[in-house]
């Protein structure tokens, strides 16, 4: 299993994306969302199907659990709530963690045809959970300018599933889970994950060379003719949760976003800049307001 970590807006969904287009890698979107948006609220896979319709998840829940039940859903989400939280990070240790660890193995489990699966939850919460649960986890950190991140907080974007808008935050805020974040995700590297940390302005940059380091070292094999310079093409994935971007099928064109450069107030950028430094400069995000 490889997990996905990073904060929202990094390019968890386009990494997963690619990655499972690789042979023998099968994406699963954010497994930490399955139970509420999945099993009890049946919003659409990935593939558009509703999650209750679907013929990869009906499978898949039926391998695991003998059927998706909202008791089983609840159940879950309360151990969530007890144990998988930021703030326990710290001490994880708590007597419903082999359950809740378990229901995560068995998902992962049950996927058929799978050498790989791909968890794209990106809470570092829930790493840390798998880890100590005793799930060999392999990470793949996520990092992306903070400024950037930011920015992709602070605009409005309605969710497909249903018309809502996706949370938004400021800046202040996005700084300080990005740094919780991704100083969690380190944290677990020195607990002896494999934690495996990629740019997302180096994969859009050169997505052939990354994925191919990155395909590796997660033991799969490179081949990678879905990609074409920097253009991907895409096939459909049973993703239960994401952004927006789960749904894109065909050919996409690899691109930075910079806009935050001209789009982000200059005192946001000074302000996210300054809260994220050192980690930031450690990452090689340099300069205070460019
Ligand atoms: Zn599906």
């Amino acid at each position: 299993m490889v997990f996905l970590g990073g904060l929202g807006r990094s390019g968890t969904t386009l990494l997963e994306r690619l990655l499972g287009e690789l042979p023998g890698a099968v994406p699963l979107g954010e497994v930490v969302h399955l139970w509420a948006r999945g099993v009890l609220a049946d919003e659409p896979c990935g593939c558009g199907a509703r999650f209750a319709e679907c013929p990869f998840w009906r499978l898949v829940g039926a391998r695991a659990f003998g059927g998706w039940s909202d008791a089983l859903a609840e159940r879950v989400l309360h151990l969530r709530q007890r144990i998988d939280r930021t703030r326990r990070i710290p001490r994880i240790a708590h007597p419903g963690l082999a359950e809740y660890v378990t229901a995560y193995r068995q998902v992962y489990e049950s996927v058929p045809g799978a050498q790989v699966v791909i968890d794209s939850s990106k809470h570092a919460s829930l790493a840390h959970c798998l880890a100590a649960g005793g799930l060999p986890v392999r990470v793949v950190q996520v990092v992306r300018d903070p400024r950037a991140v930011a920015h992709s907080w602070r605009r409005s974007v309605a969710r497909p599933e249903d018309g809502a808008p996706m949370t938004r935050w400021g800046a202040t805020r996005t700084s300080l889970h990005w740094t919780a974040q991704n100083l969690a995700l380190d944290l677990l590297a020195r607990r002896g994950a494999q934690v495996t940390r990629v740019r997302y302005e180096d994969l859009v940059a050169d997505p052939r060379a990354t994925l191919t380091t990155l395909a590796t070292r997660l033991g799969l094999t490179p081949t990678l003719d879905f990609l074409d310079g920097v253009t991907a093409r895409l096939t459909t994935s049973h993703t239960v949760s994401g952004n927006p971007m789960r749904f894109t099928t065909g050919q996409i064109r690899l691109a930075r976003d910079d806009s935050w450069r001209s789009a982000l107030p200059r005192r946001h950028q000074s302000l996210v800049a300054a809260l994220t430094w050192p980690l930031r400069s450690q990452y090689g995000y340099r300069g205070e307001t460019a």
